[in-house]
């Protein structure tokens, strides 16, 4: 077994304390953060507004296009009161919890419960390979279903379909067309549209090989509108708004 595999393994079976909602014990809750930054959401029906990031540390997949490499190596312990208070010191409304992988770390749980209890709006961005069933079912959760491309797509679990709620979105990124043959038939053999509030289809976006993991070739996004237009498939065509805004390897945006 894979080293990694055994680390997450043993992350999972051996969380920090966890009370949902927080509790007399928040004190205790820590967390794994990478950065927390202020930027314009740039995925998701969502896109375009202001929105605070919490991005947790750490990742049990490797996706051969993923643009966050950095968190996975990089972040710090903070209690959940701490985050809670510095989340709630900016007045945005609009917050996402993503990663690495957020729900690898249970204590996500409690963060998500407080902040959705305080009045933000909580969007949770996940790679579609750990049970949502945990939850808060007020947060909007914006779950990836990883393709065959991504080298990750025996991860995914699938009852998270089943778990779909009509605010939470589904996203799947695009490096190919066998990917998009992929995520045309989840999309109509699961019926999709119409159980949630937005099936993305977004194209992946050039990397550098050596900045990244491996490097993923990019996915011209005309050719993946051409596509679905041809297949008059009512899904939404998603480009990363931050990497037209700012330099694609720009972090903190
Ligand atoms: S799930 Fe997300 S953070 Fe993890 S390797 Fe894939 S793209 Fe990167």
């Amino acid at each position: 077994m894979e080293v990694r595999v055994l680390f997450w393994a043993f992350w999972l079976d051996h969380p920090l304390p966890s009370l949902k909602g927080g509790g007399n014990f928040s004190f205790l809750m820590t967390l794994r953060i990478n950065e927390i930054f202020f930027s314009i959401q740039g995925e998701s029906t969502w896109t375009g507004l202001p929105c605070l990031f919490v991005r947790l540390a750490g990742c049990p997949l490797r996706c051969i296009y993923c643009d966050t490499g950095y968190a996975f190596r990089e972040g710090s312990p903070r209690t959940i009161d701490s985050l809670v208070d510095e989340v709630l010191a900016n007045p945005c409304l609009l917050v996402e919890i993503t990663g690495g992988e957020p729900l690898a770390q249970r204590n996500v749980h409690g963060l998500i419960t407080r902040l959705l209890d305080a009045g933000r709006t909580v969007l949770i961005e996940t790679s579609g390979a750990i049970d949502t069933e945990p939850v808060d079912p007020r947060a909007h959760v914006i779950l990836d279903i990883k393709t065959p491309d991504s080298g990750e797509s025996e991860r995914m679990v699938w009852k998270n379909l089943d778990q779909l709620r009509p605010h939470d979105e589904v996203k799947f990124v695009i490096a190919s067309r066998g990917d998009y043959e992929f995520a045309r038939a989840v999309t109509q053999e699961r019926n999709l549209i119409g159980r949630c509030r937005a099936v993305l289809f977004s194209p992946v976006h050039e990397q550098k090989q050596g900045l990244e993991i491996l490097g993923a070739a990019g996915l011209a996004p005309r050719q993946l509108a051409e596509w679905i237009l041809e297949d008059r498939l009512a899904v939404r065509l998603q480009i990363q708004l931050h990497k037209v805004i700012w330099d694609p390897q720009t972090r903190g945006v």
